[in-house]
Parts: C-alpha cells; sequence; structure tokens
C-alpha cells in the first residue's frame, strides 16, 4: 500500500493527517467505527466516533463506558483539516461506508456492504472516489444471490410445512443483521416468533430504531412447559451446539447466510435447511460497487483478496491487496453474536 492519505499499520487502516483509526482491532485513541459487527468493533479504545444510526448497536457492543460521539449519515467532521463523513453500506442498520478527503483527495472505505435492498437498513451509497478500499468476503464469480423474495417464499414455506407436521422452526442466523432481516421480512401472519435472548437484545435496538420488526418473544422469558409447536425460533448459530434446542420438542432446524451457497455447508452444519441470504455483495454487486466509485486505485481486503486483485488486475483495474489482520476467512459471520447465551 502506497503511503497515502489512509495507510495500513498494525492496529488498523490509518489516517495520519487526522490521527484516527478506522475500524482499529487493537486500542487506540480515536476509533472510527463502520458498523457494530464484532470484527469490526473492537473494545478498549480512547474514544470513538460511530454513525448515529448504529448508535444503539455500537453501545450494545461496546458498554456503558464507552466515548461515542455519533455523525449522521453525510455530515462532514472535521480532523485536524480532514473530512470525515459516514454513507450507506446498505449492510446492516447504521453500517457506514467512511469517506476520508484532504487537500482533493478523496478515499472510501467500505467496511462490509450490499448493494441488494434491505429493509432494515439505509440503502448502499455509491461515492465517487480515487481510492476505494472494498470486502472480498464473497468475491468468487460463483456466488450470485437469488432476489430476496425468492429466498423469503422458500423460509415461509419451510415454516408451513413444519407447521402443518405440527413442529417447531428453528432457524440459524447471525444475531446482528440477519436475524432481523429475518424477521423483517418473513410472513408474520404464519404463527408467533421466538427469540434467543443475543437476538431479542438486538432487535429491540432495531425497533428503538424505528426498524419494522414482528412482534417476537424471548424465549426465556416463557415457562419450561410452553408448547412450542408452529413456531418460529430465531437464534444465533453459538446456539445451535447446545442443550437450548431441547425446550422446542419436535422441529426441523434451518440457517440463513450467504455460505449456504457452498456445496456440503448444510450438511456441515448439521442443519435440515440452508436458505441463501446475504449481507454481503456477492460477486456481481462488488463489480458493480467498485465500478461506481470511479476509483482510480482498489484496495482488496477481507476474504477472497488474491482472486478480485487477480480480476480486477486482468480487466484493466488497478487493483491491490489489503491484508488486514483477519480471524478466519468468515470471521464476521462467524463472531457476531453479542457473547451471551439466552
Ligand atoms: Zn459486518
Ligand atoms: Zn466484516
Amino acid at each position: 500500500m502506497k503511503s497515502g492519505l489512509v495507510t495500513l499499520t498494525d492496529r488498523g487502516l490509518y489516517c495520519r493527517q487526522g490521527d484516527f483509526y478506522i475500524d482499529p482491532w487493537k486500542p487506540v485513541k480515536r476509533a472510527v467505527l463502520t458498523h457494530a459487527h464484532a470484527d469490526h468493533t473492537y473494545r478498549g479504545n480512547e474514544d470513538y466516533l460511530v454513525p448515529a444510526e448504529g448508535e444503539r448497536l455500537s453501545r450494545i457492543r461496546l458498554g456503558d463506558e464507552a466515548k461515542i460521539s455519533t455523525q449522521k449519515y453525510g455530515e462532514i467532521g472535521l480532523f485536524n483539516g480532514v473530512k470525515v463523513s459516514f454513507h450507506p453500506a446498505g449492510h446492516v442498520l447504521g453500517s457506514s461506508q467512511v469517506r476520508v478527503e484532504f487537500k482533493g483527495e478523496i478515499w472510501v472505505v467500505s467496511g462490509d456492504y450490499k448493494l441488494m435492498p434491505d429493509e432494515t437498513c439505509a440503502p448502499f451509497e455509491p461515492i465517487k472516489c480515487h481510492h476505494f478500499i472494498t470486502e472480498a468476503t464473497f468475491g468468487l464469480p460463483i456466488y450470485r444471490w437469488q432476489p430476496t423474495k425468492f429466498v423469503f417464499s422458500e423460509i415461509n414455506s419451510w415454516w408451513r410445512r413444519n407447521q402443518e407436521k405440527g413442529k417447531a422452526s428453528v432457524i440459524f442466523a447471525y444475531s446482528l443483521g440477519k436475524s432481523q432481516r429475518v424477521m423483517n421480512g418473513i410472513d408474520r401472519s404464519i404463527g408467533r416468533i421466538f427469540t434467543h435472548g443475543a437476538v431479542e437484545r438486538l432487535t429491540d435496538a432495531y425497533r428503538e430504531s424505528g426498524v419494522d420488526m414482528p412482534e417476537t418473544q424471548y424465549v426465556g422469558s416463557v415457562g419450561n412447559k410452553r408448547d412450542f409447536s408452529g413456531s418460529l425460533i430465531v437464534a444465533p448459530p453459538s446456539a445451535q451446539a447446545s442443550t437450548w434446542l431441547r425446550r422446542f420438542g419436535s422441529h426441523s432446524t434451518g440457517f440463513a447466510s450467504g455460505w449456504m451457497m457452498v456445496r456440503g455447508a448444510r450438511r456441515q452444519r448439521a442443519v435440515d435447511r440452508g436458505f441463501v441470504l446475504s449481507d454481503h455483495a456477492d460477486w456481481p454487486e462488488l463489480l458493480r460497487a467498485i465500478q461506481m466509485s470511479e476509483a482510480e486505485t482498489v484496495y482488496v481486503t477481507h476474504g477472497f483478496i488474491e482472486e478480485v486483485v487477480r480480476w480486477l488486475n486482468e480487466n484493466g483495474q488497478n487493483a491491490v491487496p489489503l491484508k488486514t489482520q483477519f480471524i478466519g476467512d468468515d470471521a464476521e459471520e462467524e463472531i457476531v453474536n453479542t457473547g451471551e447465551h439466552e
């Protein structure tokens, strides 16, 4: 990475001129955060700047003590002459791209993003820049999402069929973002919806932020004798390994994730059904976002870095790999639960 306005350090992406880090993974003085997923929002920084639209989620993640200031989408903050603004990334509630400008040089750090419509967050906003830092979680041509409507009709009919058989339906979805997207899009007239504690807390934050959520009931708040047949239960993937599932009696399990597109993933996860629903850009969306940025240099991070860089370079785009510290190949989708059980 050339030494420009934004550089990669061992703590995270750093803007020297403005003296702030974006999504740092080691403690720093000032952290500017793209969104509240665990691999972007680490604790221990002196102060934080987060998008106002995601403040409630950041607060849950960072705790009461954290010094958090906010900025609305499009608002410009000044750090030693550097203009900093947040712009919707379409990934989860309050998720942002960070635009950084100094003396006419513009950088955009995309964080995680998707272009597909999602009722639970503001749509991705294309921003023209000189340097675009993009994620590449699903950066292979094989990743192409079906229209969201189609996926929801699959989930609805799975739930209905289970209900007809007197079974409960347990759907695993990451607690921040995916769970709420599932509940927002599902046919709520089918039956009652129950939630795992990690999901319920974040769902409340969505509600308080004005996102339309169906009525839900926290599983832990209902008695042991409760009959769950015919209901839908929304839980984070971590609940799968626990004895937590026993209370639901006869049930079918489903998993909502982009990874469900990978052959064998459903079996590996030991679930009955896989629903391909992702909060990340698929291959065509990645290319479109890059094209819309009109960037002269594209930095690729998170996921299929080499593959995306190679493809871009072969297709006339100046692209550079950017290897940030990253836990596993899909840390974002793995570590998003808030840590508590029930
Ligand atoms: Zn994320
Ligand atoms: Zn991420």
